[in-house]
């Protein structure tokens, strides 16, 4: 696993005095690829603001007390209280103040660590002082983290004492969180964790292989290769991308992470189960691959494209593509087994409590973020501790939300939407909410797909996961019949054919999905082709079955053959 190194930040100094700076200089470059000097205040925080344009990385910004004024004889720089406000405010982010000075003073040191510094070092800097400066990158994370979940408690005065009755139960416990999931699923481990410990080699090379095949088997992989797949491609994306440092790991706490996920699942369900949200995992991973977002673990699918060719695509940083990642792994947590129209018309709590829209969407997301708080990835879910959180909250919630098929031809029209315009005029990088609006629907846009990717795998697995389907659908036909409910044909046994349910949903409902998406970036033209393949088999299928040649024609036995049975 990679680790932070000093490779992974710049360095910005301020530093307008008279004094030789050549010297420190060398030692820098000595460590530090990506050393800037600036002599005015204001070239700094511009300074700061495009390096983080540039991309995630951390910045080191020394200061130069000597080149600062002080507010007071005896506070600190002027320019540390600065970016310590705007770190705060979340203006800036991935900075890490340290102040350097020839006043060897102990309370002037102290003072500058507590107003925010990350660390004070006495010049002339050293080669020794040099090598370590990366350090601070991660103390200073972590001492933000302690110091701001620590804020809200210590805050509490005279406002809050007004307020005490009101917002009581809006600060709802995190246990209180835990009893409210508890009472809808209980995870019942079905793997243990030793046994992980035990996987081949081989085995994981050959799921591996699995990972970059669109021809991916989830039905005929355990609990332990599934936990195994969903590990390797969120260990893979956590070490590909500097950015993404700070979220890596122990390998323990990630399989530790998987195991709640894959136990969050209903195995019961025929199909809303751990293995379909692993199908949903690996076809975003293959379509990311496929856009060039990422690069594929197996040499053989060819390296990642030199060429990204749609510039939404160039929104997508590496936080955007882990939290799509982590979207399509809890998209359908708890999910059980019966759909949205079930729990309106039977009037769950789950239904009164979401108002009816989009229940069991609502529900999967706020699991799934329950269930990050509590494992390796809660910094992800700490408003205050992570500068990110928004970001990463937006495009999880979004896209989770966003495989409510009942919202489905209102997305299929946003994605026509969008591709015409950007053929038209482009991104304007410039304007930022207008990127961030496209990133997210980008992002439901490909998660939608991965969710109904099933429609456009190879046929003998589109089939086996269409009659997977079917038979959840008739098991909650089932009960809406001994509950005395209504009953959709397509929830009963014997209805509707395998052939037209799939030829209808293929049809009319994935293809214009399919091939929006496809008008955005081409590389997901296959998606389009392979279901106009499927479609063609299941008309076979269903030609087939209608042929009067069926019922007369023996069996190669000499058994007079019969109509084949519905579904
Ligand atoms: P989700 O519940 O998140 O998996 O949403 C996807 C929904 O799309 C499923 O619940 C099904 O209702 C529908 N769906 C997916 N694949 C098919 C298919 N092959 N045939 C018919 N409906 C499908
Ligand atoms: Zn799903």
């Amino acid at each position: 696993m990679k680790r932070l190194n000093p490779d992974n930040c710049s360095v910005v100094i301020f530093h307008n005095q008279g004094e030789e700076l050549q010297e420190t200089l060398e030692l820098l470059h000595k460590v530090f690829s990506d050393v800037i000097v600036k002599s005015r205040q204001d070239e700094v925080l511009a300074e700061l603001d495009a390096q983080q344009a540039k991309d995630k990385r951390s910045t080191l910004l020394l200061i130069d007390a000597e080149s600062c004024r002080m507010p007071s004889p005896d506070d600190c720089p002027d320019l540390l209280l600065t970016v310590v406000r705007l770190l705060m405010q979340n203006a800036i982010r991935n900075v890490v103040p340290i102040v350097c000075s020839s006043l060897d003073s102990p309370s002037f040191m102290v003072k500058c660590l507590e107003q925010g510094a990350a660390d004070f070092v006495l010049k002339p800097l050293s080669q020794d002082v040099i090598k370590t400066l990366f350090l601070n990158v991660t103390r200073y994370q972590v001492k933000r983290i302690k110091e701001d979940s620590s804020a809200v408690e210590t805050n509490k005065g005279q406002i809050w004492s007004k307020f005490k009755d009101r917002l009581k139960g809006v600060f709802l416990k995190e246990d209180r969180l835990s009893k409210l999931v508890a009472d809808f699923y209980t995870p019942k481990p079905s793997v243990r964790r030793s046994s992980m410990a035990s996987m081949l080699s081989d085995r994981k090379e050959y799921l591996k292989s699995q990972i970059c095949s669109w021809d991916f088997l989830p039905l005929e992989l355990d609990d332990k290769d599934l936990i195994q797949v969903v590990y390797m491609i969120l260990d893979q994306v956590l070490c590909t991308f500097d950015q993404l440092d700070s979220l890596r790991v122990p390998s323990g706490d990630l399989y530790h992470f998987i195991f709640d996920i894959c136990n969050s699942y209903h195995s019961a369900n025929p199909y809303h189960n751990f293995r379909h949200a692993v199908d949903v995992l690996q076809a975003i991973y293959y379509f990311l691959c496929q856009i060039g977002a990422l690069e594929p673990m197996c040499p053989e699918m060819g390296g990642k494209k030199e060429k990204v060719e749609h510039p939404l695509l160039q929104l997508l940083e590496p936080l955007d593509i882990f939290a799509l990642l982590m979207a399509s792994i809890g998209h359908d947590v708890g999910h059980p087994g019966v759909n949205n129209l079930f729990m309106v018309n039977t009037s769950t709590p789950l239904a009164i409590l979401y108002n009816d829209r989009s229940v069991l969407e609502s529900f999967h997301a706020m699991s799934f973020f329950h269930l990050l708080q509590q494992h390796c990835f809660s910094s992800l879910t700490d408003i205050r501790a992570n500068p990110d959180y928004a970001i990463f909250r937006k495009i999880v919630v979004n896209s989770i939300l966003a495989t409510d098929m009942s919202m489905h031809d209102e997305y299929v029209q946003n994605i026509q939407e969008q591709a015409q315009r950007i053929k038209r005029q482009g991104i304007d990088l410039s304007d930022k909410a207008a990127c961030e609006k496209d990133k997210i629907l980008l992002c439901g846009a490909l998660i939608k797909c991965a969710d109904i990717s099933n429609c456009a795998r190879p046929f003998p697995l589109a089939k086996a996961w269409a009659k997977i389907l079917a038979e959840e659908f008739f098991e909650q036909g089932d009960l809406e019949k001994e509950l005395g409910m209504a009953v959709l044909p397509i929830h009963q046994r014997g209805k509707i054919c395998l052939e037209d349910f799939q030829i209808t949903f293929k049809k009319f409902v994935a293809l214009k999905l399919f091939e929006a998406v496809s008008q955005v970036t081409s590389q997901m033209q296959f998606t389009v082709d392979a279901i106009y393949d499927n479609i063609n088999q299941w008309e076979i299928m269903k030609t087939e079955r209608a042929s009067p040649l069926n019922h007369i024609q023996p069996a190669p036995d000499g058994t007079p053959a019969r109509p084949r049975p519905g579904i």
